[in-house]
């Protein structure tokens, strides 16, 4: 057990820890999220998945792998989280370069350990077709959302931390979708084309979920940890186990 521990994806075999894992099953073990995406760019549905069988899906993967390959974006640099965008219908802006300078923003602030999940391009603080901030970068990375727009003169650039999301929502109108970022300070409306905005929606569903999961794992680990520790020291306490044993177990348990 544990975050770091690698399991096997059911379809294509490959090794993958928490982070590389989707959220979906599959004869008892995850799917990873390369296959997972497969599958959904494919057409294929979660509640499709539990129906189909590990055969019939490794088809689906292996199918769709002849007409497109999933391609890798190195989603650490502005112009390949610009190209996600544009490959996925995400949004593209204004122009490519506009695009790029926007993202650039979003990658100048990256951390080290810290890995964009899902980018897009969208119109900030959308109340009507004339009424609305203009384009902005969107990602949504493992400890953040993160907002940016490159001015001809300054810059805009907001974070909300994963903990201070309320809820994503999405609404459709005539010609545009909005989703709308509920934060615990304010809501953030971002207007994209119809098709676009429900699918950013459900793909930010899908990644929050997908954390959500990892740091319940997580906890659940540090817990577990900290009763075992508890349990050594009771032992410590009632002269069971010497103060040596006690820090060797500690030790190991904390992985020092
Ligand atoms: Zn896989």
């Amino acid at each position: 057990m544990g975050l770091w521990n690698t399991e096997k994806c059911p379809i294509c075999g490959k090794e993958t820890n928490a982070l590389g894992k989707s959220a979906i099953k599959k004869d008892n073990s995850y799917i990873c999220r390369n296959c997972f995406l497969k599958l959904t760019s494919s057409g294929i549905n979660t509640s499709n998945i539990k129906e189909l069988s590990v055969e019939e899906l490794n088809d689906i993967v292996n199918g769709n792998k002849k007409t497109d390959d999933i391609k890798e974006y190195d989603m650490k640099t502005a112009e390949g989280m610009y190209q996600f965008c544009v490959d996925n219908g995400f949004g593209q802006g204004m122009t490519k370069s506009w695009g790029v300078k926007h993202f650039q923003l979003i990658a100048d602030n990256l951390k080290n350990e810290e890995k964009v999940l899902i980018a897009f391009i969208g119109l900030h603080n959308y109340i009507s077709a004339t009424k609305h901030d203009n384009n902005f970068a969107y990602v949504l990375t493992n400890k953040r959302f993160m907002m940016a727009q490159k001015k001809l003169v300054g810059e805009a650039f907001q974070t909300v931390s994963l903990d201070n999301i309320n809820d994503i929502t999405f609404e459709s109108g005539i010609a545009f979708g909005i989703v709308t970022v509920d934060t615990i300070k304010e809501k953030f409306n971002i207007a994209l084309d119809k098709y676009s905005a429900k699918n950013i929606s459900n793909r930010l569903h899908e990644e929050l979920d997908n954390l959500k999961r990892i740091s319940y794992n997580i906890n659940n680990n540090q817990m577990s940890v900290a009763d075992e520790i508890k349990k050594y020291k009771e032992l410590l306490d009632m002269g069971a186990i010497s103060q040596d044993e006690f820090e060797k177990k500690k030790k190991r348990l904390l992985n020092l």
